[in-house]
């Protein structure tokens, strides 16, 4: 078994499979954050990602990926509808999320939970070297950490929770919490997208397991557990040359022409999520219209609704829920060849994505709860020159860094709507003022920046980064 010093273990490898056109399956590098974060640090050494590369049954061998191994753990179709869609999406991102949606509670998932850790514990214990840094990512595997330290003591653990960290009334409903934590704590540096899911953190470990913990460290058996507070991000210099390119600025131009060449173009892109506030953004719309401050002629809502996790029953019901909506606004409002609403569900590639970030006056981002939000993040970086108006929910982990947005209370009706009239009807001094101070700091605090202040912090001799190469 070949080893590396570096090892990322996340549920999915960072590829995706696609068809090609001679029906021959090949893989490529997706364009997840994580990956474009990792990209530039992992090719300086020899590294290995350890997850799942979708399907069920026998993992396939993959060759390396920009230098970097692809080591796969096998799901079974039981683990599947248990570990993944069950404890991880039906118990953990309902709870987490502030119980939006009602979390389910099975035995079963949590049995499928612990074996799936395990199977990814035992994977990354065969590939990490003597003294190898290991770096596991979210909601998923947060047994990971304890399960690895038992099996390897020797490694540098970090751990990356990508999703909120909710307040002890909430977590304290998981039955089987003390563990999850224990689980956590196996790592030498746990962190999270905001400081009060550090605070939360510290407090249930002082509350559950009876540790004394600070909302920077924790003391457990022989070791300090260090946790603080590390904003992912996004390749901001990325986003911003793909906005400027010359066929994505034609695109954007042919998009507002097809959309009729209104005075003002509402954007919101989300995952058919239940956490994202769809329902209620589209009810707020849906009220201004009826009430006369917003024009079907003057303006346009182009709701990106990408499905996911469509086995989970919740996410069923919310876009059925959803598509009646539009298409109850689009009947009682729109016009022959004008709809209030254009309402697409295909996903976008990061070109068309750059372009509808061009063409939106306003982006609409309104999660009732969200660990970052990294649509908020892109709007921004695409806005080259300065102009356009975020409005961004308080409840996103954006809002902590964006706080130049328009900020809203997604569960206030009326605070939604007069956020959503104030961002479109904010003069061009007041957007630009806003978008400059939010694009200085993403251009400072960009994904690199991200990367690197997490992985110093759980390397503090500083030799991991100087052996990436990636001090600078
Ligand atoms: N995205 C995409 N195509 C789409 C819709 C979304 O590539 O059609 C990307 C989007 O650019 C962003 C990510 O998916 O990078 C969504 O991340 P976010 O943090 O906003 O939400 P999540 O889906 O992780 O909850």
């Amino acid at each position: 078994m070949r080893q590396s010093s570096l090892v990322v273990v996340a549920n999915r490898l960072p590829i995706d499979d696609s068809v090609a056109p001679d029906g021959a399956c090949e893989w490529r590098r997706s364009p997840g954050g994580l990956v474009s974060a990792l990209h530039t640090l992992l090719r300086h050494t020899p590294a290995t990602w350890v997850g799942w590369a979708g399907g069920t049954g026998t993992a396939p061998a993959l060759p390396d990926v920009d230098g970097v191994r692809m080591h796969t753990v096998p799901l079974s179709a039981e683990d599947l509808r248990d570990h993944y869609e069950g404890f991880a999406n039906a118990t953990l991102w309902p709870l987490y999320h502030d119980s939006v949606e009602q979390p389910e509670y099975h035995r079963r998932w949590w049995e499928a939970y612990q074996r799936v850790n395990q199977r990814f514990a035992e994977a990354t214990a065969d590939v990490a070297e003597e003294g190898a840094v290991v770096w596991v990512q979210d909601y998923h595997l947060q047994l990971v950490p304890g399960l690895l330290r038992a099996l390897r003591p020797d490694l540098r653990i970090g751990f990356f929770l990508h999703v909120p960290f909710p307040p002890p009334e909430l977590f304290m409903q998981l039955p089987r919490r003390a563990e999850l934590l224990r689980g956590m704590l196996g790592a030498d540096l746990v962190g999270f997208q905001r400081a009060q899911a550090a605070h939360n953190f510290a407090q249930l470990v002082a509350k559950v397991l009876g540790v004394p913990a600070t909302d920077r460290r924790i003391a457990v058996d022989d070791r300090v557990v260090r946790i603080g507070a590390f904003p992912v991000s996004i390749d901001t210099v990325e986003m911003g040359a793909l906005a400027t390119r010359p066929d994505v600025v034609d695109r954007a131009s042919r998009l507002r022409r097809d959309l009729g060449s209104p005075d003002h173009v509402v954007l919101s892109v989300d995952r058919m999520d239940y956490t994202k506030g769809i329902e209620q953004r589209l009810k707020a719309y849906s009220e201004l219209l009826a009430d006369g401050h917003v024009k079907v002629r003057d303006s346009v809502l182009v709701q990106v609704a990408v499905p996911s996790r469509e086995r989970v029953g919740q996410y069923q019901i919310l876009r059925d829920r959803v598509e009646r909506e539009v298409g109850r606004i689009n009947g009682e409002f729109g016009r022959v060849g004008e709809p209030a609403i254009h309402y697409l569900t295909q996903p976008f590639d990061r070109a068309e994505l750059a372009a509808l970030y061009r063409v939106a006056d306003v982006m609409a981002v309104t999660p009732l709860r969200d660990g970052m939000n990294l649509v908020a993040k892109e709007y921004v970086a695409a806005r080259v020159d300065d102009s356009g108006a975020l409005l961004l929910s308080e409840f996103a982990g954006a809002a902590a860094e964006l706080s130049e947005a328009y900020l809203v209370n997604p569960h206030d009706l009326e605070g939604l709507k007069q956020g959503l009239l104030a961002a479109l009807r904010a003069s061009p001094d007041d957007t630009r003022t806003r978008m400059r101070a939010m694009r200085a700091h993403l251009h400072e605090h960009d994904i690199r920046a991200w990367a690197r202040s997490y992985l110093s912090a759980l390397d503090d001799s500083g030799s991991l980064l100087t052996r990436l190469g990636a001090t600078g």
